[in-house]
């Protein structure tokens, strides 16, 4: 299953930031994600697949809450 994701989607991972915070935005897609934190607005970058291994929710605009990434976008097909 491939999913989209897009510049601007919040998500949440298995593990937060050592800030304490555990929302993220992503703020670049590609073969790497970049992601912000948005408690201390540091930035990482994972690669694609490390970021599928520890993304956990997304927010989902339709449904106007995180939802676990294993629902998401799953009704478009
Ligand atoms: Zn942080």
């Amino acid at each position: 299953m491939i999913l989209k994701y897009e510049v601007g989607d919040r998500v949440t991972l298995k593990k937060g930031h050592p800030c304490g915070e555990n929302n993220w935005e992503i703020s670049r897609t590609g073969v790497d994600i970049k992601l912000k934190c948005l408690g201390c607005e540091r930035q990482i970058w994972l690669t694609r697949i490390e970021f599928e291994k520890r993304v956990r929710k997304i927010y989902d605009q339709e449904k106007d809450k995180m939802v676990s990434i294993v629902h998401y976008r799953q009704d478009e097909e």
